[in-house]
C-alpha cells in the first residue's frame, strides 16, 4: 500500500495528514488523489466510511489560492449534517491555511447570513442543491472563478430528487473546470450525469465485496429440495424486515413463487428479464419506497436492483457459482448497516457450500429451525402476511414537465391535499413520470386528491399502481 507521501501532496498537506494521525491513505484516496491533482474529472466509488472526503478534500485544498477571497471549489451535498461534516473536514485538512474561508449554504437556513457570508468572501461552499440553486438563480454566489465541483453522495442525492437541481446547478457554472462526483453505489443515473457533465472522466471503484462481507449475517437453513416453501415462510416471519430481495436462479422458479405465495395471500412482486423497462422502473420505485416488502428477482435481473437499505437477502437456491453468491448478498447490509442474507439449502448442495466457504473464507453459519411437516402452511402464511406500509402514486408528469419533489409534495400537503408530511415518503422524479410513495391508509384518498388539483397549475394523471 503506497503511503500518503508517494501521492504528490504538497509538504504542508502531508503535515497536517500526519498529525491528524492519517497512517495510510484508504484505497479510494491512493486511487482518487493522483487523478484529481492532476485536475482530471473522476467518479469515485466506495463504500461508506472509506475516507471519500479526504479524497475529495485535500485536491481542493492543494489548488486553492487563499490570497485571493474568490469562490474557487464548490462542494454540493444532500443535506444540511453532511454539508457541515464535510466542512468540518474542509476546515480540519486546511488548518494550515491561513485565513481559509468555508462556507455551509444548506437548505432550512435563514438566506441572509449566507448572502452576506458570500458577499463578504469565500474560497469553498459546501451546500444542498435546493438552496444553492437559489442563490445561483439570485444571483448571490458569484461562480466566476470557479474551478472545481464535487457532487459528493451524488447517489443519495438522485434518490432523493434532487437531479434536476443538481443538473441546473452544473449547468450554471463555468468550463473548463473539473468535475467530481463521489457515491457509495454506483446508478445508471450516474453514468447519465457522467457522460453529460464529465469530459474524460476517470472511474475509480474500490471493490469492498470482501470487506463488506464481515456487516453482513449470513446463515443457511435446511431444507427439503422438493419443497421450500415452508422454510422461506418460517423464515420471513422470523424476521420483521421491511423488505426482503428473494433470489431463485431460473426465471420460472419465480414465476412458480409468485403465483404460491399470492394465492396464500401474500403481498410480493418479481423482477426478471422478461419485464418492459418501464414495468421494471414501476416495481424498482415500489420497493425502494416500501410499497413492496417482498420481491423475488433471477440473477439477470437482480443486477440492476440497487436498494438502500435492503435488510434481507434470501437465495431460495444457491447459485452454481460462489461469485454470484456474494454479488447477492452483497446487496444488503450496505451504507454501513448490518444485513441478512440467508441461503435455503438442501443436501444436495454441499458442493456449492464449500465453493462459497472457499472464496468467504468462512462456512455458512447453520440456522436452527423447526420442523417444516409439524407446522401448518397457512398458519405460516398469515404470520408473513403484513401488508407494505406504504402504497405508491404514478404521476404523469415528470422532470421535463417541470414537476419537482417540492411541487408534489406541495401538492399532497396543501389544503388541496391534506396530508401531513409524515404520510408522504421517497419521491422519485423520472423524464416524463414521477413515483410518490405514500401511508397505504391514505393511498386512495391522496391519489383521488392529485387528479383533482394541479401540480404548478398543471393537470396531471395520478393512479394508484
Ligand atoms: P466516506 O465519505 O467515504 O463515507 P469519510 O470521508 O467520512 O468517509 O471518512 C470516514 C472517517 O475516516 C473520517 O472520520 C475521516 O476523518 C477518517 N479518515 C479519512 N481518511 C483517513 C485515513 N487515510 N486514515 C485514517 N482515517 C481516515
Ligand atoms: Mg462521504
Amino acid at each position: 500500500m503506497p503511503d500518503f507521501a508517494s501521492l504528490s501532496l504538497s509538504q504542508s498537506l502531508l503535515s497536517v495528514v500526519a498529525e491528524l494521525g492519517y497512517e495510510r491513505p484508504t484505497p479510494i484516496q491512493v486511487a482518487s488523489l493522483p487523478p484529481l491533482l492532476a485536475g482530471r474529472d473522476l467518479v469515485g466509488q466506495s463504500k461508506t466510511g472509506s475516507g471519500k472526503t479526504a479524497a475529495f478534500a485535500l485536491p481542493i485544498l492543494q489548488s486553492l489560492d487563499v490570497e485571493t477571497r474568490i469562490l474557487q471549489a464548490l462542494v454540493v451535498c444532500p443535506t444540511r449534517e453532511l454539508c457541515a461534516q464535510v466542512a468540518r473536514e474542509l476546515r480540519k485538512l486546511g488548518r494550515k491555511h491561513a485565513g481559509l474561508a468555508v462556507v455551509e449554504i444548506a437548505g432550512g437556513q435563514p438566506i441572509k447570513p449566507q448572502v452576506s457570508a458570500l458577499e463578504r468572501g469565500v474560497h469553498v461552499v459546501v451546500g444542498t442543491p435546493g438552496r444553492l440553486l437559489d442563490h445561483v438563480q439570485r444571483g448571490s454566489m458569484d461562480t466566476r472563478a470557479l474551478t472545481t465541483v464535487v457532487l459528493d453522495e451524488a447517489d443519495r442525492m438522485l434518490d432523493m430528487g434532487f437531479q434536476a437541481d443538481m443538473e441546473a446547478i452544473l449547468a450554471s457554472l463555468p468550463r473548463p473546470r473539473q468535475t467530481v462526483f463521489f457515491s457509495a453505489t454506483f446508478p445508471t443515473s450516474i453514468e447519465a450525469l457522467s457522460r453529460q457533465y464529465q469530459r474524460d472522466a476517470v472511474h475509480v471503484t474500490i471493490d469492498e465485496v470482501h470487506d463488506e462481507l464481515p456487516e453482513i449475517w449470513q446463515a443457511q437453513l435446511a431444507v427439503e429440495r422438493d419443497d421450500k416453501l415452508p422454510g422461506l415462510l418460517w423464515l420471513l416471519a422470523q424476521h420483521a424486515h421491511a423488505s426482503a430481495l428473494i433470489f431463485c436462479n431460473f426465471k420460472a422458479t419465480v414465476a412458480e413463487l409468485q403465483t404460491r405465495m399470492r394465492s396464500m395471500g401474500l403481498s410480493v412482486d418479481s423482477f426478471h428479464g422478461d419485464l418492459e423497462q418501464y414495468q421494471r422502473d414501476q416495481v424498482l420505485a415500489k420497493f425502494r419506497n416500501g410499497s413492496i416488502r417482498n420481491l423475488i428477482a433471477t440473477d439477470v435481473a437482480g443486477r440492476g436492483i440497487d436498494v438502500e437499505d435492503l435488510e434481507l437477502v434470501v437465495n431460495y437456491e444457491l447459485p452454481a457459482q460462489a461469485e454470484i453468491y456474494v454479488h447477492r448478498i452483497g446487496r444488503t447490509g450496505r451504507a454501513g448497516k448490518q444485513g441478512r442474507a440467508v441461503s435455503l439449502v438442501s443436501s444436495r448442495d454441499g458442493a456449492r457450500l464449500k465453493a462459497i466457504a472457499a472464496l468467504t473464507g468462512a462456512p455458512v453459519p447453520a440456522l436452527d429451525a423447526p420442523q417444516w411437516s409439524s407446522l401448518e402452511l397457512g398458519q405460516l402464511a398469515k404470520a408473513v402476511a403484513r401488508e407494505a406500509s406504504m402504497a405508491t402514486i404514478l404521476i404523469s408528469g415528470g422532470r421535463k414537465d417541470k414537476v419537482r419533489p417540492g411541487d408534489i409534495l406541495g401538492a399532497l400537503t396543501g389544503e388541496a391535499g391534506g396530508l401531513r408530511g409524515t404520510d408522504i415518503g421517497k419521491i422519485e422524479i423520472h423524464d416524463r413520470l414521477s413515483y410518490v410513495a405514500v401511508s397505504r391508509a391514505l393511498g386512495a384518498k391522496a391519489t383521488q386528491s392529485l387528479n383533482l388539483g394541479r401540480i404548478k397549475g398543471k393537470r396531471f394523471k395520478a393512479t394508484l399502481v
